[in-house]
């Protein structure tokens, strides 16, 4: 197997997330005409004397960004999202190092909705569309669209060994970032209580796999927590002989950014304490540890950055996904032949002027928001739709510890503390409240001095030491419950 970042992951990280759309009359606009009228979507807004009921399924930065656009367009929109956040993913290797609590990178989706009187929140997993009677099809429930956006992102990929999952949790989602600081917080809690010597150093162990943004995000923060942080806080072992390997199959770390940025990182690690090991692949990943070719590193944590796969949205359109399961798109963000609907961010796989793939980031995903959101509202005004969608490049950052970063924009090469006060305050400057920026400025700032890490909880104990009281196991994920109050089916 190989876990590199280069094989469906996230390309880069870029973060100047703007989302002009420009108006360019092209050939193609007749041809778009055609298909507005197939919409049904009349100015003024009316479909069949009602207004367009628009579904955005995902509230993350595609959907949301419909979302907002929409806010004053006369249309019915159903925001669906299976979490009740919509979440920063960006500073999500923070809260699984205890650097940064959930709360402030995540924010309630009601709350973020609370004014826009067209929208509806509905909080559940969308399971399938049937695209002949145009519904979104949920557990208990399905829902009629006119125009449908999907924006369902993607979740971890193991290059088809599934049950690697169980021993080396991915980073997508909030309970994924608080599982993770769970493992890493235990494993230093039974190391300090372990008298042999050798499941001593195993607990002391950690393995990233993957050396794209996140797995050098992690690695950087998992080795200053362990060597820093928690340095003087045991007594029986030494947090500094903390063992931390970054594993990556490719031939170098960040493979998104030019070749002198990623020595840079890899330096920096090294610098670090992380033991970078590239070409390596795991071929086996178990509960004591991993295989990388004919070695075995046994470990108390493994923490998986290599893959992605697209949620089923293809499976959901019936249309064939690539490789990952994107779903391929036009420049006009729908897959072919399918007037009503829209596949953005993630889940999407669309391509820029030249051919290339879009990579898996938030400018991308908020731009195609914004365009999603200007194509529906040039329909219901009867106006040009905007010309094929065209990403602007926003350039790419990636942080290594509290002290350096990377950046590529354009021509623009740095690297360094500056680089890192950039990577910082754009960081801040993209997090959605007030309330947020100024903690998470706070936390850093305080940590910058103080080292510490705050948000060092151990969550979860609880369902291990009472599975029955609380009535679940702690490797129980079943499927929750259907929500109490189901919603009417609109006619
Ligand atoms: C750890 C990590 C770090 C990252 N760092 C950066 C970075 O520094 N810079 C950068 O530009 N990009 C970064 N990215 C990538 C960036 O976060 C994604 O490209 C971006 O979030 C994609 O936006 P999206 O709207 O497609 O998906 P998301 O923001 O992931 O949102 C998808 C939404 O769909 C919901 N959903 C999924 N399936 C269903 C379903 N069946 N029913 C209902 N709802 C569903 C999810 O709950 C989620 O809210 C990072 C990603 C990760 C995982």
């Amino acid at each position: 197997m190989r876990p590199s970042s280069t094989r469906c992951s996230p390309c880069g990280r870029r973060l100047a997330i703007s989302a002009r759309v420009h108006k360019r009359p092209t050939a193609s606009h007749s041809a778009q005409s055609l298909e507005q009228s197939r919409l049904q979507l009349v100015p003024g807004g009316g479909v069949n004397g009602r207004r367009p009921r628009v579904i955005i399924v995902g509230a993350g930065f595609a959907g949301l960004t419909v979302a907002k656009r929409l806010a004053k367009a006369p249309v019915d929109i159903t925001l669906i999202d299976r979490e009740n956040h919509h979440l920063f993913q960006p500073l999500l290797y923070q809260v699984a190092t205890a650097g940064l609590s959930p709360a402030d990178i995540a924010w309630p989706i009601r709350g973020l909705v609370r004014h826009q009187r067209n929208t509806s929140v509905l909080l559940g997993a969308v399971t399938g569309v049937d695209r002949v009677r145009k519904r979104v099809i949920m557990r208990d429930r399905n829902i009629a669209y006119d125009v449908l956006v999907l924006a369902t992102a993607a979740t971890h990929g193991y290059f088809g060994n599934d049950s690697w999952a169980a021993h080396a949790p991915g980073l997508k989602a909030i309970d994924d970032a608080t599982e993770i600081r769970r493992r890493l917080l235990l494993a230093f809690e039974r190391a300090e209580m372990e008298s042999d010597a050798r499941e001593r150093e195993r607990l002391l162990t950690i393995v990233i796999v993957g050396g794209g943004p996140t797995g050098v995000e992690m690695a950087g923060a998992v080795v200053e927590l362990a060597r820093k942080a928690l340095a003087a806080d045991f007594r029986a072992i030494d947090p500094q002989q903390t063992r931390v390997l970054l594993v990556e199959a490719g031939p170098r770390l960040l493979p998104s950014f030019p070749e002198p940025l990623s020595c840079h990182a890899e330096q920096a690690l090294r610098r670090l304490g992380v033991e970078v090991r590239l070409k390596q692949e795991v071929t086996r990943c178990v509960a004591t540890g991993v295989t990388l070719g004919d070695e075995n590193v046994c470990a108390g944590t493994v923490i998986w950055a290599a893959g992605v796969a697209a949620s089923p949205a293809a499976d959901w359109l019936a249309v064939a996904g690539d490789r990952c399961g994107r779903v391929l798109v036009g420049p006009d963000l729908r897959p072919p032949g399918m007037d009503h609907v829209f596949v953005i961010g993630d889940t999407a796989l669309a391509h820029d002027v030249a051919g290339k793939p879009l990579p898996a980031i938030a400018p991308v995903a908020k731009q195609q928001g914004a365009y999603v959101a200007a194509v529906i509202q040039a329909r219901l005004t009867g106006k040009a739709e905007p010309a094929p969608f065209r990403y602007r490049d926003r350039g790419l950052l990636a942080t290594v510890g509290r002290k350096t970063a990377v950046i590529a924009f354009g021509r623009l090469r740095m690297k360094g503390w500056l680089a890192w006060w950039i990577w910082g305050i754009a960081h801040i400057y993209f997090l959605i409240s007030l309330r947020n920026r100024l903690i998470v400025m706070t936390q850093w700032l305080w940590s910058c001095v103080s080292f510490e890490r705050g948000a060092r909880l151990i969550t979860g104990l609880r369902a291990i030491r009472e599975p029955d009281r609380l009535g679940r196991r702690d490797d129980d994920d079943a499927p929750p419950p259907p929500l109490p109050h189901p919603i009417p089916t609109p006619a």
